[in-house]
């Protein structure tokens, strides 16, 4: 196999129409962009062809503390600010991120490597998200009640938290960003942002321009590029963040936490998952399989919620191993900027070869390749393996590449007991003729997020995001980052007086 890149990608992020007059290698601190006081920089590389396409300042504690402290003076005065001011800046970033949206799909093909279908969805969802957050602020309700005391009333109230850290990864780097920071704006909090090394301008600097153009007041969005061992390690533990929302791996998860736990921050947290996508003895198998390639494929499968095992029924499972390997193969591979291109690069070298070797160890073990298992450059065939069992490291493992392991199982007990066998629970797929029968698997399987006759790689900006055991802590999106994102106070008034007994 041989992947060609088009010249085009010299284009670069320096063409951008985001790109501030100061160029990226900036912070953005205080509603200024500022160039650091060192000269550390991180290399931003194209995962196409792994040329440099910028550089970024690698931020160190005291921008991160910079970056708090006017976080912390712009807070108080947001929070008084009134629901139709905070909507108004949301609405507009909404509005600016349809504006911007093919120069969006560009940054995300050229940072994050992802094709044009990809990131479509991805800005898509993400304007909806911004544009469902405008109603945020008029959606923070209190409550009053009565009380056992004769003459008293009890006001609960919901507050902002404060200033909110959050630290982001690469993969769907801007709406990840977006899902943490609108909430938290909208609900009169300001943040600092970390995002990730290798999409810093996608998933950060540009979504300052963003918030900029739409007028958000200086300081309450600060973005601090880094690296996740200093900035990310310094943020999450930084006394003055009311909340750390984090995005990436379980294994960073747990440092997070700790961190965080220091100063007693709640963290929000979502991390890895090794989804199955589970076809019972009655599915349709074509409803099955489109989804099945769809879920494994999108983004080279570099998706938390991507399919990482595809668990099928034995009656079923010789004419899906067929089917989706046929799929598979037809599936165009190259350069994410071309249209036409479903599979762009993997993320960076360390990535493909950890995807290799799991395949290469699966296939020692016994699983056969039954369509791709190539690769030239980053770029790695979307590949389906047979013979699979859930040991095998390529199922064991969150692998995060185009790879389908097709599993067979017995009976729905044994989808289920697979299924459940691994320590990650976030998202999870069911396909059976049965909705009733759908619904029992689904009961049984330990998930955050399940989608009965259609695949794992769902997010509707309404409904709950989130998993359960190592895959995370809390749910993102719509009124669940309310309780996330603003404190609880009791406020009671002695409305008459009250006896006391001395
Ligand atoms: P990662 O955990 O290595 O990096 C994510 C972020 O954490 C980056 O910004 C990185 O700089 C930062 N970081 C790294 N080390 C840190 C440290 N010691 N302290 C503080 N911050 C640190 O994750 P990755 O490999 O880049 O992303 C892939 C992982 O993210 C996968 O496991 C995937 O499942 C997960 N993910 C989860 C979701 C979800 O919603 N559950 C979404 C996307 C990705």
């Amino acid at each position: 196999m041989t992947v060609e890149i088009p010249p085009q990608h010299e284009a670069s992020l320096a063409n951008s129409d985001l790109r501030p007059d100061e160029g990226w290698n900036v912070l953005y601190v205080d509603g200024e962009w500022v160039r650091p006081d060192h000269d550390r920089t991180l290399s931003v590389r194209d995962p196409s062809t792994g040329d440099e396409l910028t550089t970024v300042p690698a931020g160190t504690e005291a921008d991160t503390d910079r970056a708090f402290e006017s976080a912390d003076e712009a807070q108080s005065e947001w929070a008084d600010a009134t629901p139709a001011e905070r909507a108004g800046v949301l609405r507009e970033v909404a509005s600016l991120l349809e504006e911007h949206e093919d120069e969006l799909v560009r940054l995300l093909g050229l940072e994050a490597g992802g094709c044009r279908a990809k990131s479509a969805i991805e800005c898509g969802i993400t304007q909806e998200l911004v544009s469902l957050t405008s109603s945020l602020p008029y959606r923070v309700n209190g409550e009053q009640s009565g009380s056992p005391i004769p003459g008293k009333q009890n006001n609960v109230l919901r507050e902002p938290v404060g200033v909110v850290g959050v630290i982001t990864p690469w993969n769907y780097p801007l709406n990840l960003a977006l899902r943490a920071i609108a909430p938290a704006l909208a609900l009169g909090n300001a943040v600092v942002l970390k995002p990730d090394e290798k999409t810093p301008v996608v998933g950060g600097l540009a979504l300052a321009r963003l918030f900029e153009e739409a007028g958000l007041p200086d300081g309450l969005f600060n973005v601090v590029p880094g690296r996740g061992e200093e900035v990310g390690d310094h943020l999450s533990s930084h006394e003055d963040a009311s909340v750390v929302s984090f995005t990436g791996s379980t294994e960073v998860g747990y440092t997070i936490a700790e961190n965080a736990a220091e100063n007693l921050t709640p963290p929000l947290l979502e991390l890895g998952g090794n989804c199955p996508h589970v076809v019972l003895e009655d599915a349709d198998v074509d409803r099955a399989i489109d989804a099945g390639v769809f879920g494994s494929f999108i983004h080279q499968g570099q998706g938390c919620i991507s399919i990482n095992r595809h668990l099928v029924h034995e009656s079923l499972y010789d004419e899906y191993v067929e089917r989706l390997a046929e799929r598979a193969e037809a599936l165009p591979i190259g350069d994410p900027l071309d249209p036409e291109t479903v599979i762009g690069p993997i993320i960076d070298d360390g990535q493909r070869d950890r995807i290799v070797s799991l395949v290469e160890e699966s296939r020692e073990e016994g699983a056969v390749v039954r369509a791709g298992g190539d690769h030239d450059g980053r770029f790695v065939e979307p590949t389906v393996l047979s013979g699979v069992d859930n040991n095998m490291p390529i199922a064991d493992c969150e692998h995060f590449g185009p790879i389908a392991p097709v599993i067979p199982f017995e009976t729905d007990e044994e989808a289920v007991r697979l299924a459940n066998d691994t320590e990650y629970g976030l998202a999870a797929s069911v396909h059976s003729e049965s909705e009733r029968r759908a619904w029992e698997v689904a009961d049984e399987i330990d998930a955050g997020m399940i989608h009965l006759n259609d695949q794992p790689v769902n997010d509707d900006p309404h409904t709950p995001f989130g998993g359960v055991k190592s895959s995370g802590l809390g749910r993102y999106n719509d009124q669940w980052m309310i309780s996330e994102l603003t404190e609880t106070k009791w406020v009671s008034v002695q409305q008459s007086s009250r006896e006391y007994p001395f």
